[in-house]
């Protein structure tokens, strides 16, 4: 599921900065927000539904003491959107108290569910992460932290960048194809980790590097130690980080977003040029590819679409009736700047197509004599079992509807999507590092047998 990871391990002020860490990583969720601190003798929780800035208070993060803490925000795939399924976890075991929190998906969490039902165990949510700690608690005696995690670890297959913390240490990892970001940094003697590192930015940290693929690290009173404990595989970093997911101030995958971004749309342009007037960006995930794609074009950038910054992405509204509501809310375009206008309007992606649909309805009605739309990434055709929110086949437009088809739903009078092979020129020099499965269908890792429809066995209160 689309979330963010925030932890910090061996500084006084741990609960504080992973609250300061969640609100840099708000936009990687907005449906749920959580903290867990451990002072050496137990562990502390405080999560609830809503955003970081609503749930965290100086009250609350009191009450999360001691020199370690992870955190997490959540946006829903796998499981229903329910205070159950916010994260971390928090699980006691033979050795004592253990939370968790994951940004991911697993692909054979369903099948190992059942396994684990059969014989005896009892799930309290309907998230894929639950299965790690109940595979992480059966680990016979006597194991180490770490090596319980790397045995559970070894059973589960798909995306997973994780913070597992107990009293004593705090453990990161991260998936062998690396799917997710994660980051290491460093603030005075702690250490921290986050799934991005516009996070380190805002509590001053230094940034380290990144949490390998396929790197489990411990951080505990003897320092980090790093294992790679699975049997190496070509990564495959998400591309959809770079398209329209992290924030473009982040550093991940070898990248700065924003440079990637920029780049989508100077290729764009290069691709699909417009006979127009000027450059209008769809605030605010289209604005780096539209700067590029100005720039490129020698066309004129103007915000002639302007955003209401106190509502949250429309997108991740879960329910449909809100998601279209929003969209109305969320922008409005500047008429003065469109009138007799013939308009290239850039955009990341589009999924469904209905706030892309709206969108273009709403520059028409503001006098624009043409709209050429351009897309900087290709046609998604697939869903994602990786751990973003797309939404199945059928509700891809893409996947449905020819590129024309698109256009005339969409009432422009062109439309043009970056090809696959432009966005790979985006990351040349390690183009086949990442997946884009979402693009072509073809899937690094195989989708789940079905999917973890874990609502039928769990009647919602
Ligand atoms: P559509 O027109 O398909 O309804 O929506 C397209 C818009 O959704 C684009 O402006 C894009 O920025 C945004 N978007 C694309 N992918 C995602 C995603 O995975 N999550 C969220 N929240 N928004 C997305
Ligand atoms: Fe990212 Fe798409 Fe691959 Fe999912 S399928 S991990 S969104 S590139
Ligand atoms: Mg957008």
């Amino acid at each position: 599921m689309d979330c963010g990871l925030f932890g910090v391990y061996g500084h006084p002020e741990a609960a504080n900065l992973t609250y300061l860490g969640l609100y840099a990583l708000q936009h990687r969720g907005q449906e749920s927000a959580g903290i867990v601190s451990s002072d050496g003798k137990g562990l502390y929780c405080h999560k609830e539904m809503g955003l970081v800035a609503e749930i965290f208070d100086q009250e609350v993060l009191k009450r999360l003491p001691g020199s370690s803490a992870i955190g997490h925000v959540r946006y829903s795939t796998t499981g229903s959107s329910h205070l159950k399924n916010a994260q971390p976890f928090v699980f006691d075991y033979s050795r004592g108290g253990v939370a968790i929190a994951h940004n991911g998906n697993l692909t054979n969490a369903g099948l190992l569910r059942r396994q684990l039902e059969r014989e005896g165990a009892i799930f309290q949510s309907t998230m894929d992460t639950e299965v790690i700690i109940h595979l992480f608690a059966r680990v016979s005696e006597g194991l180490h932290t770490v090596d319980r995690l790397i045995a559970a670890l070894s059973e589960v297959e798909g995306s997973y960048s994780l913070l597992l913390l107990t009293e004593k240490e705090l453990i990161a990892a991260r998936d062998p194809y690396g799917f997710r970001p994660l980051v290491l940094g460093k603030l005075k003697k702690g250490y921290v980790v986050s799934s991005e590192t516009c996070a380190l930015d805002l509590i001053g940290a230094d940034f380290i590097r990144e949490i390998e693929p396929g790197e489990v690290l411990l951080l505990s009173g003897d320092g980090p130690h790093s294992f790679f404990p699975f049997p190496r595989v070509k990564p495959k970093f998400c591309i959809f980080e770079f398209i329209y997911f992290a924030r473009p101030d982040s550093f991940i995958f070898g990248h700065t977003v924003y440079q990637v971004r920029r780049q989508l749309g100077v290729q764009l342009a290069e691709e699909h040029p417009a006979e127009a007037d000027l450059v209008l960006p769809t605030p605010d995930s289209g604005f780096p590819a539209a700067v590029g794609f100005a720039h490129s074009s020698g066309l004129p950038l103007e915000l002639g679409i302007i955003r209401n910054h106190y509502v949250g992405r429309t997108f991740i509204e879960p329910r449909d009736s809100i998601r279209h509501f929003g969209v109305r809310i969320k922008l409005n375009a500047v008429r003065e700047v469109i009138e007799g206008k013939r308009a290239v309007v850039v955009d990341d992606s589009i999924v469904r197509g209905t706030t892309v649909k709206k969108n273009m309805h709403m520059i028409r009605s503001a006098g624009a004599r043409e709209i050429h739309v351009r897309i900087s990434s290709p046609p998604i055709i697939s869903p994602c079992f990786y751990g973003i929110d797309t939404p199945t086949k059928e509700e891809l437009i893409a996947a449905n509807l020819s590129i024309e088809e698109i256009r005339e739903f969409l009432q422009v009078n062109s439309l043009g999507y970056l090809s696959l092979e432009g966005l790979k020129k985006c990351v040349a020099g390690h183009e086949d590092k990442f997946c884009y499965a979402c693009f072509t269908g073809d899937y690094p890792v195989s989708p789940p047998a079905e999917r973890m429809q874990l609502e039928f066995f769990i009647k919602e209160v």
